[in-house]
């Protein structure tokens, strides 16, 4: 069945040859002479007109060509006259795969997000979805190159974890005892020691630990794989399951980190720009006029790099009336986020050195002691896009750290062999793949930028 794909047909040197297309009907319209078809394939936006001459076809044949449904045609690729394309084929054969009647849900247009999430099985047939896969899918292969073209090494960390420390949100519980009446010790507690891995298990929240594991050894690694979090945030920002990148590098200080961020996210939004332009269009056209404006901004500004003491003092005289409070010692909120970002400096912003309480017990601590050396990427329209940090070399002031906080490390003695046995400065940070794709598409709701969203009360499809 060799066919050529509906954006090969574009090319001009095509003109004038027998081509043989196949794909799903989007729409067919014309008279008793003449019929036209809107054919599309999802390799690209566009569509490709079908003309078929009625004095070649019967009525009985195109009947089952309705939308929706999937259709074979071989004929001439001609230039069109009609405006808006530049070519079209006369068909000479047509063979129907499959017809779809009127319940296909698809019908042409005008339907909005909140219904198509409903229908999550078919809405990568809508030029909306199929524009965001695409771009989707070129970002996470840009993702690859820019770190492959550097020498990191593509590390793969596990999805089940028995440590409960990791620290970043709430967990998924993974295990085969029977939940109804599991085994119990003597004094009542469940037999944990009966279960798969003959302890608690849980799916990841992030593949740092084990990427630290990898950068101190092979020097520079990233991770790129799926990340759970059972936190009941029914935001636009946040999912139960979504996809991370996170590049770990020995040698790298806190300075070394934010320029490895700038230059890595730019370099996926230029190659966006440069690879998925026809989609990016679309949405720029059907969602957001300003989308490519934003995009260019972005790639053409120095990222702003200030502490989160800074940050706040310029919160705190703003007189802006925030929802939530700001203070020294708050965990910044979107709303703050985008105000620094969108209002005060127009572009992104790197906040560092956060105060200890609100970040993580691996974060290297300042001389301050007050303060770790935390940073976050924060972008127009998402707030938080990337967090990260200079990870703490000395195990005796990690060790401190995980003994205030009363971290129950009985399992983590592989994380701290890493600093007794040649310890190294070290940094890394993790990317929100979603929020990525959000940003580079303009669309407003993350449910909407992976093919089969996760969130609370919802593992449809
Ligand atoms: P937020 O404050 O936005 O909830 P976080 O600080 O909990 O995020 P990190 O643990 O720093 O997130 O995770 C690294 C990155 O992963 C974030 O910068 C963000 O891009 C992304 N991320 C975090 N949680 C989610 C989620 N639930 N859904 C989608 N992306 C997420
Ligand atoms: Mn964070």
């Amino acid at each position: 069945m060799k066919r050529t794909k509906i954006k090969d047909l574009f090319a001009p040197s095509l003109i004038g040859s027998e081509v043989s297309v196949m794909g799903w009907v989007r729409s067919r319209r014309g008279n008793k002479h003449v019929q036209f078809v809107a054919l599309n394939d999802g390799s690209t936006i566009r569509n490709i007109q079908i003309v078929l001459d009625m004095a070649r076809f019967t009525d009985e044949q195109l009947k089952p060509v309705t939308t929706g449904s999937s259709i074979h045609v071989t004929g001439k690729l001609v230039e069109s006259m009609g405006k808006g394309q530049t070519c079209e084929i006369q068909a000479e054969t047509l063979e129907v795969f499959g017809t779809a009647d009127e319940t296909f849900p698809m019908q042409k247009k005008g339907h909005t997000l909140e219904f198509l999430r409903e229908k999550a099985h078919l809405r990568p047939r809508t030029n909306t979805f199929g524009a965001i896969l695409r771009i989707r899918s070129a970002l996470a292969f840009a993702i690859h190159r820019f770190f492959q073209e550097k020498g990191f090494f593509y590390l793969h960390t596990p999805l089940i974890t028995a440590s409960d420390c990791e620290g970043a949100g709430a967990m998924f519980q993974v295990t085969t005892l029977p939940i109804d009446n599991p085994p119990r010790t003597e004094d009542g507690a469940v037999d944990y020691s009966a279960d798969f891995f003959g302890k608690p298990t849980a799916l990841t929240v992030s593949g740092q630990l084990e990427g630290e594991l990898g950068a101190t050894a092979l020097g520079e690694i990233y991770t790129f794989g799926p990340t759970f979090r059972a936190e009941n945030s029914n935001t636009p920002r946040h999912l139960a399951e979504f996809w991370m990148i996170e590049p770990e590098m020995a040698f790298y200080d806190i300075k070394d980190n934010m320029d490895l961020a700038e230059e890595f996210v730019k370099y996926c939004i230029r190659y966006a720009l440069d690879h998925c332009r026809e989609d990016i269009e679309f949405l720029q056209q059907m969602y957001d006029p300003d989308l490519i404006q934003l995009l260019e901004g972005v790639l053409a500004s120095d990222f702003v790099r200030l502490s989160y003491t800074e940050g706040v003092k310029i919160l705190e005289e703003s007189g802006r009336k925030f929802e939530f409070p700001v203070y020294w010692g708050a965990d910044l909120q979107s709303e703050h986020e985008r105000y620094l970002v969108e209002e005060h400096f127009k572009r992104p912003v790197i906040l560092t050195d956060y105060p200890k309480e609100i970040k993580a017990f691996y974060m290297k601590q300042n001389e301050d002691g007050k303060t770790v050396r935390a940073m976050d990427v924060l972008f127009p329209k998402i707030g938080e896009i990337i967090g990260g940090s200079e990870r703490e070399a000395s195990y005796d002031k990690l060790m401190e750290r995980i003994t205030t906080l009363g971290i129950p490390m009985k399992d983590m003695w592989w994380y701290l062999d890493t600093r007794r046995f040649g310890t190294v400065p070290h940094s890394g940070f993790g990317l929100g793949f979603e929020r990525l794709v959000l940003f580079v598409t303009g669309m407003t709701n993350i449910r909407d930028v992976i093919p089969f969203p996760r969130t609370p009360k919802n593992a449809e499809f």
